[in-house]
């Protein structure tokens, strides 16, 4: 079951409460380069992407900032570490949400950006790292991180709901997966919207893994309202990791896509052929499962709760409905036909 959060609105978005998680990316370039990072938002968009975050670090980025905002409806959150004023700046520049670290600003400058954000109804990220966890709170927790962070991080929402600001999301990052899901446990009884993700995971692939662990386990226990997937790689791929785990987790609609490992039986080179069916599916919000197979031995079974079926048959595919063999195509034609055929396929297939 969810944890119940209070909902917060960024721009067109609500999150937390009842809303389905939602997914973010960061863009990877500076802001500066309004074109190039519009591009980005757009990719993002179309891969399923719901928050874009966009890291603001001067004023020339505010100005940038502002530009790229008038140019695209996605809810935009303004990265803003240490220079209050920037805070201030892009939220006036039209962020949806602004991502701080209170811990980075004394506290009348912080009461600056809580009096800004308040008048123009933008939503606060407070966004604790474990790379800035404060040595108070670590000596006090005795060397446990986790409660380390978790204080920090209570510390500052007292702040702001001492100020009556409420309209928080909180993240609590670390590049370790048991440090990071120990954390979003402690601070989820806050009651607000939380955003999780493991960062700075690395690699598409080593990076992946830590966040599917990560965001796995917290979305297992109802906890995470937004998530990011932080790679070293193209903004998309953290989108389409996002997805899968959401659309696994059942958590989103989306296509679950089946292929198999490929074995001594196969015939047919299966990584090309599965390659081309996902990707045809892949921005898909249909909720259908598709496989893709490397030989008709296993083909019924492992096709059997699949709404569409291919399997490698000497040069040749066979198709299967929901594990019932249908249909056999010539290799060179099949991905084409299985790509009609998963076209004419509905939710409710
Ligand atoms: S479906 Fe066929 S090719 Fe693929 S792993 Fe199973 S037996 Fe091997």
């Amino acid at each position: 079951m969810r944890n119940k959060t209070r909902q917060v609105r960024i721009r067109n978005l609500y999150i937390g409460g009842d809303q389905p998680v939602a997914i973010q990316s960061m863009t990877n370039l500076s802001v500066t380069d309004v074109d190039g990072t519009l591009e980005q938002i757009k990719r993002c968009k179309v891969a399923g992407c719901d928050i874009m975050r966009i890291a603001v670090p001067n004023s020339e980025s505010v100005k940038a900032f502002e530009k790229v905002r008038l140019q695209t409806d996605m809810p935009l959150v303004a990265d803003i570490h240490f220079d209050w004023r920037l805070a201030v700046q892009a939220i006036e520049a039209g962020a949806d949400k602004i991502r701080i670290n209170p811990g980075n600003m004394s506290l009348s400058q912080l009461d600056s950006v809580i009096a800004c954000a308040n008048d123009h109804h933008v939503p606060i990220r407070i966004g604790v790292n474990g790379g800035s966890v404060n040595k108070e709170d670590l000596n006090r927790a005795k060397g446990n991180r986790a409660e380390a962070l978790n204080s920090s991080l209570r510390r500052y929402v007292r702040y702001f709901e001492e100020k009556k600001f409420y309209d928080l999301v909180l993240s609590v990052k670390s590049t370790d997966v048991r440090e990071t899901v120990q954390t979003n446990r402690l601070i989820a009884s806050l009651g607000y919207p939380v955003h999780i993700g493991v960062t700075e995971a690395g690699l598409l692939c080593q990076g992946l893994v830590k966040n599917a662990m990560g965001i796995g386990a917290l979305l297992l226990d109802g906890i995470g309202d937004t998530i990011r997937v932080s790679l070293t790689s193209d903004p998309v791929n953290e989108v389409y990791g996002a997805k899968d785990m959401l659309v696994a987790l059942g958590l989103k609609k989306g296509v679950t896509f089946v292929s198999c490992p490929k074995c001594g039986r196969c015939s047919i080179d299966l990584e090309k052929t599965a390659q081309e069916v996902y990707d045809h599916v892949k921005n898909s919000d249909k909720n259908i499962k598709i496989a893709v197979m490397g030989c008709e031995v296993n083909g019924p079974g492992e096709c059997s709760d699949a709404d569409l079926g291919m399997a490698g048959a000497n040069g040749k595919f066979v198709f299967f409905k929901h594990g019932s063999r249908y249909k056999m195509v010539d290799g060179d034609v099949a991905v084409e036909e299985f790509k009609k055929e998963i076209d004419l396929l509905t939710d409710d297939n």
